[in-house]
């Protein structure tokens, strides 16, 4: 298969784009050709395991790794012991109507290690079969540092520069970052936040001499890698979802998923596996107080946000105000047309926003998408209800998913909820919701008291490039 820019040109096949992240032109990776599953070739996987569905799915968009190769890449990534779940991805009836996604029983707790423990793989993979070398470079306030560095950690031919603000994570993230002790894993600890960590990832990004004398990459949420690797949960939750309706009724029958929101990524792999071919009725965009995104959804103006107007919420690896992958959805709500794709982003670069108002109506009608927001109030009151009720302790995410997958739950149609972290990663948050300090159990208490390596630095380009040069991989 190959893929194209969103803004026009060709890109290459799957592994080259697994390496390359953006396009030059700025654009992202997106497959020519979107592939299709049809309904018999659905019952056909409904009898395989996790990475079974992963191999078939990913399959389609890897076409250039060959079939053994890849099965052995999900086999590493989803297989014996990595996800605490036999089923990989757990579902579980909440009542009302609501499903829960268990997409959290990974290594770090959060979605997030569904595509990194994948995409750390096939890295490894590619960038044997090219006898190459990758410095993976970025910034994180909390989930994504931690699984790309839990997916990377002991690997050869990945090192990894992680940049965290001084003081600005959770308790428990911090733990599970700055105890890895492997060489190739590498906590930045910046005196500044969180965006002026991305400023420097940035900064020495852009230096086009710096980064490929370097071998620097990513592994954040636009990579195609993370995007394929999540399609594969939204075809599991399907299948799962459908296993006991009637089997002349199956093709046809719809669920719906809510999906807790930032850079778009989660919810955009949902859109492409509805587009596949896969019955999904609605996308729910569930998005915190930082709602540029359920804005957009309502008037069809994209208007991103500064670091500055961004608000650090209760739920924070939602606090995003400029969402990356955004433009794959409207590459495909235009037509596929890269050149109006550009056009918009050139508007969005002069005027600052970009006017979709005309296309508003397809929002829901053509690509099933409603939205709406939860705040902390919300928050706290949609975590103590469900833990009255069911007793099951929602993460701060997940609960801002459930929020708003209530205000659309339709008679007959499964409310699928993701669920993209668990809530031990959040302590404080559970507690004020709560009223009371969950007790701690044995494996969060040893991870909080493992001893923790990390290097200080200011914000300051010089000493990062003086470390990356000493550390770097060659
Ligand atoms: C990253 C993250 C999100 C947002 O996912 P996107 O793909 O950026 O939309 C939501 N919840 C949790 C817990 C996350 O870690």
């Amino acid at each position: 298969m190959q893929f194209i820019s969103t803004r026009g040109g060709s890109l290459g096949q799957y592994t080259d784009v697994l390496i390359e992240g953006l396009a030059p032109n700025g654009g992202l990776a997106v497959p020519a050709e979107m592939p299709r599953i049809d309904a018999a070739e659905l019952e056909r996987w409904r009898s395989l395991d996790y990475i079974g569905l992963a191999t078939e799915v990913l399959g389609l968009f890897a076409t250039d790794i060959p079939r053994a190769d890849l099965e052995r890449l999900c086999d590493a990534a989803y297989g014996a012991g990595r996800f605490s779940s036999p089923e990989v991805v757990p579902l579980s009836d909440i009542g009302e109507g609501l499903t829960l996604v268990g997409l959290s029983d990974g290594p770090t707790l959060a979605f997030k290690d569904l595509a990194m423990q994948f995409l750390g793989g096939a890295l490894e993979y590619v960038l044997t079969n090219r006898d190459s070398v990758l410095n993976v470079l970025g910034a994180t306030s909390g989930d994504t540092g931690s699984a790309a560095e839990h997916a990377v950690r002991g690997r050869e031919r990945i090192a990894i520069f992680m940049l965290s603000p001084e003081g600005r994570m959770s308790e428990y993230q911090r733990a599970q970052m700055y105890s890895l002790h492997d060489d190739n894993v590498h906590n930045i600890v910046v005196d500044g936040v969180f965006d002026e960590c991305q400023d420097l990832v940035k900064r020495l990004s852009e230096d086009i001499e710096f980064k490929r004398t370097h071998h620097l990459g990513a592994m954040n949420s636009i990579n195609f890698g993370r995007i394929s690797a999540q399609v594969a949960y939204y075809v599991w939750a399907w299948l799962r979802a459908t296993d006991e309706v009637a089997e002349s009724e199956r093709a046809e029958f719809e669920v719906s998923f809510a999906v807790p929101s930032g850079n778009f990524g989660n919810i955009l792999s949902g859109q492409y596996a509805r587009l596949m071919g896969v019955p999904i009725r609605r996308l729910v965009l569930a998005v915190n107080e930082n709602n540029v995104l359920d804005d957009f959804f309502r008037t069809g103006i994209y208007r991103p946000r500064s670091a500055e107007h961004t608000f650090a919420t209760s739920s924070p690896s939602m606090d995003v105000s400029r969402a990356s992958n955004l433009e794959r959805f409207i590459f495909e709500l235009l037509g596929r047309d890269a050149e109006r794709t550009a056009a918009a982003w050139e508007e969005l670069r002069t005027t600052g926003q970009i006017d979709l108002s005309a296309e508003r109506h397809r929002f829901e009608s053509e690509f099933g998408i409603v939205s709406g927001t939860s705040t902390h109030d919300n928050r706290i009151a949609t975590i103590r209800e469900f833990s009255d009720a069911v007793a099951v302790v929602l993460d701060p995410h997940t609960a801002d998913g459930v929020k708003v997958a209530r205000e659309y739950v339709e008679a007959d149609v499964p409310m699928l909820v993701l669920e993209t972290a668990k809530s031990p990663k959040f302590a404080n948050t559970i507690a004020e919701a709560l009223g009371s300090t969950a007790p701690v159990d044995p494996a969060t208490r040893a991870l909080l008291d493992a001893p923790q390596r990390l290097t200080e630095m200011p914000n300051d380009e010089a000493p990062l490039r003086a470390y990356i040069g000493e550390h770097a991989l060659r």
